[in-house]
């Protein structure tokens, strides 16, 4: 039997404890804390043993999943390869206990990595240069925006607050375009998956800020008209940012400096080695070219403060573990391997998308980069729908890929594999999708009510959003 069979929480047993305080330790020190700062109710904490709370939370933690116990083959997102060295060297007591209010000289090793990372970035990116100092991939986008909106008010372009965006495009990138206050038009796809250049064309004007677009695209698919799409929006006057949240079928291949972009922002935590989910740590770098170097944000590693800069977007310079780590992560790589990122990790996504497009249905059926996405079952009259797939590949040991996004499609599973898993493991995954075609064709309803075998099945992700119970409650004893 397993623990969570019987998901036991209430262990809390009068007058039992794992650990105990001298008896009038704290007596000896109430005098000091003034009086309406002083505890009158008990804590209020489980009573159980120390053995009892360690059991606990160990056969909790049995009840996950993640990259460490299987295949994560979510699309966009992507959890790609953390080497748990990093962890080690980020964790390392010189630099965890480092402090941003430390007298500057005390902390010249940590400026340069800085330094250094930011040149690294510029190089893989073919951007000028970069600001460190955004927590997360939107909030680098924000950022990206504001450097935007500086850039065109400091040449007294008032006019400039329109944002072109993809109608495949990740939800973040109209999110920030609206927290910046700008306007978002959204630019049609064609059938094959890239943006339509005739109704870009009829969108370009002085009202213009820039267009928001990630190469290759939400789809998986790389834009074969990024040059001609550059020039059109140079043209009117308008930039070009980059969402490099997932870089890495480009590292060392293409940079989207070379591309056109005047902007950008990479997320470290997807592409360079920190592993992501429960909300952080991030960090969501900004890359500018050149003539956009001034409208980068403060503080700055010298310690300028340029005229047109785009302010503040942190208080210090941004989560300093991450950037060890995907400092640690490209030297360890180096120029020679880092660019083999892409290849394999597009192999893996063609090889599985090649393996089960007779069984899902393939909307645009061509050679996809690091990630594709399916349109549902091919069979779609068994009335299984893409989360009954998702569901039941929890049965199999698999996570699911990322389901209804990108919203161009009903039935969307978007599937990226990385370029670390190896060809046992996309097998053992390709046999269990076709599978489950089998059973939505033979047994439907144990299909649609999958899972069958974990231990939460189908929550109301509604009601655990909007009321999450995040703590253990016992009401309070007086002292
Ligand atoms: C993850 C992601 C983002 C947002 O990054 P966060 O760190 O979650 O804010 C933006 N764009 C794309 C394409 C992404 O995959």
């Amino acid at each position: 039997m397993k623990y969570y069979d019987k998901l036991i929480f209430e262990l809390s047993e009068e007058g039992r404890c794992g650990y105990s305080l001298p008896e009038n330790r704290w007596e000896d020190n109430t005098d000091s804390i003034p009086s309406g700062l002083r505890r009158t109710l008990r804590p209020n904490l489980p009573q159980v043993s120390e053995p009892d709370a360690v059991r606990h939370y160990t056969n909790l933690s049995d009840m996950n999943f993640g990259v460490d116990t299987g295949f994560y083959p979510l699309g966009s997102c992507t959890m790609k390869y953390n080497p748990k060295i990093n962890e080690e060297i980020a964790g390392m007591a010189g630099f965890q206990g480092i402090h941003p209010l430390q007298p500057r000289s005390t902390v010249q090793g940590v400026m340069k990595l800085y330094g250094d990372l930011s040149a690294a970035l510029s190089a893989i990116t073919g951007m000028a240069a970069f600001t460190l100092n955004p927590f997360a991939g939107a909030h680098g986008e924000l950022t990206g925006l504001m450097i935007m909106r500086r850039y065109h008010i400091c040449r007294g372009d008032m006019k400039r607050t329109r944002v072109i965006v993809p109608d495949s495009a990740h939800g973040t990138n109209p999110a920030s375009a609206a927290v910046c206050g700008l306007e978002v038009v959204q630019v049609k796809s064609l059938p094959d998956g890239t943006i339509d250049v005739d109704h870009l064309k009829t969108l370009l004007d002085d009202t213009v800020a820039g267009i928001m677009m990630t190469n290759p695209n939400t789809l998986g698919l790389f834009e074969t008209r990024i040059e001609e799409i550059a020039d059109l929006v140079h043209a009117c006057g308008g930039l070009l940012y980059y969402d490099g949240a997932n870089m890495n079928p480009l590292l060392g291949v293409a940079r989207p400096g070379d591309m056109g972009f005047d902007i950008m922002h990479l997320n470290l935590h997807k592409t360079f080695s920190t592993p992501h989910g429960g909300g952080g740590p991030g960090a969501g770098p900004v890359g500018v070219t050149k003539r956009l170097e001034s409208c980068l944000p403060l503080p700055r590693i010298d310690g300028e403060e340029p005229e047109g800069n785009a302010g503040r977007v942190s208080g210090f310079m941004g989560n300093f573990g991450v950037l060890m780590k995907a400092y640690a992560y490209i030297l360890m790589l180096g120029k020679q391997n880092i660019r083999l990122a892409g290849p394999l990790a597009t192999l893996n996504a063609n090889y599985i998308k090649e393996s089960l497009k007779d069984c899902y249905r393939l909307p645009i059926d061509r050679v996809c980069k690091h990630e594709f996405v399916f349109d549902g079952l091919a069979g779609q009259s068994t009335g299984v729908t893409t989360l009954d797939v998702a569901k039941r590949l929890l049965d199999y040991g698999f996570h699911a890929p990322t389901v209804y996004f990108p919203l161009l499609f009903h039935q969307s599973i978007m599937i990226e594999p990385t370029e670390t898993e190896s060809k046992e493991t996309l097998d053992s995954f390709i046999e269990a999708m076709r599978k489950i075609a089998v059973e939505a064709a033979t047994d439907p309803d144990m299909v649609r009510s999958a899972p069958h075998g974990t231990p939460v099945r189908r929550p109301d992700e509604t009601a655990a959003a909007r009321h999450p119970v995040l703590k253990y409650s016992l009401t309070a004893k007086s002292i």
